[in-house]
């Protein structure tokens, strides 16, 4: 339920109507669209309070349906926001695309391709130290050796970096090196994890699940900002369907579905939705038309002997030639891919 105040509403009548929700054990966000001040109800009320409200004074009219989310819905913040991760900003002007292999394997390996990218245009670097696997028997990760790893490149080459964080207890420790969280495909709905990241104060890019609609990606950010961390990145990287040609589907609709119904940055992760090489730019410049504020994409010097997602890397080559690519398509949407520095 949104309470929309009278354009002329008094602080005195304002207070009345919060204190009135607050003494019924309610919990709200009071937002200013435009000219119009709301005060959402993030809890279900009783139909009693709601004509309570009603008839306070300064209240203007009672809208029913407000979205589940408040705190990442456009109805409470029209304007976009930016994240900010080191010097870079996710969301603003400039497309942002991200690159680096699935896991840090070794420090040869990584440098390698950090160095590369970085060359190529990508601003930030990834890389798995924790990995969620499938099977307990496949490589999970070099833990916290990866990530004194990425903290090195990322002081070498000048770019910030996101790694996963699998559990609650790891946030702190992951926090510490990295310059953005990610939570993966398959924790989406981990909500302790979410409340955790919630409570940290670095940037958090958060991926739909592998099952999970765009309501329940948008609830699951909802976690993270009202557990108070606002700095939220949104990442679309493919949905399970019956399509069997690649690993997954890319929802390409979920990029402007999410642009009208959250404030929050939107990216496209290519590598995870193609599960080949040869279809990534291909995503890559689909996601970029469709509106995103940027891409996440894998990246290996050596994909044939990758411990994880070879078959998805893109090799150095193929990462360059890509990013020409998306030059051209990144500044006909107006948003250019290479910072220009003021
Ligand atoms: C990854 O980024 O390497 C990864 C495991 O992604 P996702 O959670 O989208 O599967
Ligand atoms: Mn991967």
């Amino acid at each position: 339920m949104i309470v929309v105040l009278d354009q002329g509403c008094s602080l005195k009548d304002k207070a009345a109507v919060v204190r009135q929700i607050e003494q019924q054990g309610g919990r709200l966000l009071v937002s200013v669209v435009g000219k119009e001040t709301h005060i959402g109800l993030i809890d279900s009320v009783a139909q009693s309070l709601a004509t309570t409200i009603s008839e306070m004074p300064g209240v203007a009219e009672i809208r029913p349906v407000a979205p589940p989310y408040p705190h990442v819905s456009r109805e409470h913040q029209p304007e976009p926001t930016e994240v900010r991760v080191g010097d870079v900003v996710i969301g603003g002007r400039e497309t942002v695309v991200i690159a680096g292999p699935c896991s840090v394997e070794s420090r040869d390996q990584l440098e390698a391709v950090a160095r590369s990218v970085a060359a190529d245009g990508a601003r930030m670097l990834r890389g798995g130290a924790f990995k969620p696997r499938s099977s307990p028997y496949s490589f999970q990760g070099l833990g916290e050796e990866g990530l004194a790893l990425l903290s090195h490149m990322s002081v070498e080459t000048g770019l910030p970096v996101v790694t996963e964080v699998v559990a609650p207890e790891d946030v702190d420790l992951v926090g510490r090196y990295a310059d953005m969280l990610q939570i993966g495909a398959r924790n989406m709905q981990n909500f302790r994890l979410l409340s955790a990241v919630g409570g940290h104060e670095k940037p958090v890019l958060l991926k739909r699940g592998i099952s999970s609609t765009v309501e329940e990606l948008l609830l699951a950010a909802e976690y993270v900002v009202s557990a108070g961390n606002p700095r939220v990145v949104l990442c679309e990287r493919g949905i399970r369907t019956f399509e069997t040609t690649t690993r997954n589907t890319l929802d390409i609709s979920a990029v402007p579905v999410l642009k009208e119904r959250t404030h929050l940055p939107v990216m496209v992760d290519p590598s995870h939705a193609a599960g080949q090489r040869d279809l990534v730019p291909h995503l890559a410049r689909a996601g970029i038309a469709g509106g995103a504020d940027g891409l996440i994409v894998e990246v290996h010097n050596d994909p044939d002997s990758a411990l994880s997602d070879g078959p998805q890397s893109l090799t150095l080559d193929g990462f360059g030639e890509m990013m020409s690519q998306l030059a051209a398509i990144s500044a006909a949407m107006g948003r250019p891919l290479v910072r220009v520095l003021s």
